[in-house]
């Protein structure tokens, strides 16, 4: 569902992707872990529309991100076409980003109703049902701030399926959780990952890659270092940069 061949992307002059290759087949789980500043967010944001590739070809789902084909001939997307594209694709950020003038239940029909003007009837079971999915049934009518991090994390994740997506993104959505709270959220990501979404998870919780990942992919310095079943790439890291950064995080 998601191919990347080559892909490159520079902050102004400074590169910081510089020639990735992957494939996420649908109903994957794929980890990707490295250190900070090695390009994790970036590539994140590459597949979501939320950054330019300055060269490089990147699919998601069938489609050629930022561009339209015709016959041989490609063409740039307009904004309504990317934001069309985007609804496809969930992303759950380490800050929960809900709108905080929202109730629970209005953050998460807001999108199904306004980007894809479904009936409000639908969208509003369906949004029930996500919350009782992510633990929250009771809390619809709560406004974020009355909520722990780790339950609006859990809205934010409920808030991003409420579009059906068809891969969902993580960038470190246990980070900014106190510790008692990340447990919660890393139970609800198993149990959707066991549910056959397609994921893209980047985390520093190497024991939840471990146990859900299909694949493991170590970045370092906008580079794969290392890729494979999270079991060899964890257990048994082939590439020195990998066994130490691995060392160093345990
Ligand atoms: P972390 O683990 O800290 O989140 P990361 O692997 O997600 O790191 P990125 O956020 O993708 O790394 O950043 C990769 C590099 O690009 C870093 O050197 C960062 O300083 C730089 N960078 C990120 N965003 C921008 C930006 N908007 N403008 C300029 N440079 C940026
Ligand atoms: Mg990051």
């Amino acid at each position: 569902i998601v191919r990347a061949e080559g892909i490159r992307h520079a902050y102004g002059r400074t590169e910081v992707l510089k020639g990735i290759d992957f494939q996420v087949e649908a109903g994957e789980v794929v980890c990707m872990i490295g250190p900070s500043g090695s390009g994790k967010s970036t590539l994140l944001r590459c597949v979501n529309h939320l950054e330019r590739i300055s060269s490089g070809r990147l699919w998601v789902d069938g489609h050629l991100v930022g561009y339209r084909q015709k016959g041989t001939r490609l063409y740039e997307l307009s904004d309504k076409d990317i934001c069309r594209r985007r609804a496809d694709v969930g992303m759950v950020f380490q800050q929960f980003n809900l709108f905080p003038h929202m109730t629970v239940l209005e953050n998460l029909i807001e999108a199904p109703c306004r980007v894809r003007r479904e009936p409000k009837n639908a969208v509003m079971e369906r949004a029930h049902d996500l919350l009782r999915q992510v633990g929250l049934a009771d809390k619809h009518g709560a406004y974020p701030a009355q909520l722990s991090g780790g339950q609006q994390q859990r809205v934010a994740i409920a808030r991003a399926l409420s579009m059906r997506p068809k891969l969902m993104l993580f960038d470190e959505p246990t980070s900014a959780l106190d510790p008692e709270l990340v447990g919660d959220v890393l139970d609800v990501m198993r149990a959707l990952a066991r549910s056959g979404m397609t994921m893209i998870v980047v985390t520093h919780e190497i024991g939840f890659a471990r146990d859900v990942a299909d694949r493991v992919m170590f970045l370092d310095d906008g580079r794969i270092v290392e890729t494979g079943p999270a079991d060899q790439v964890i257990s048994h890291p082939q590439h020195a940069r990998t066994q130490a950064f691995l060392a160093a995080v345990r």
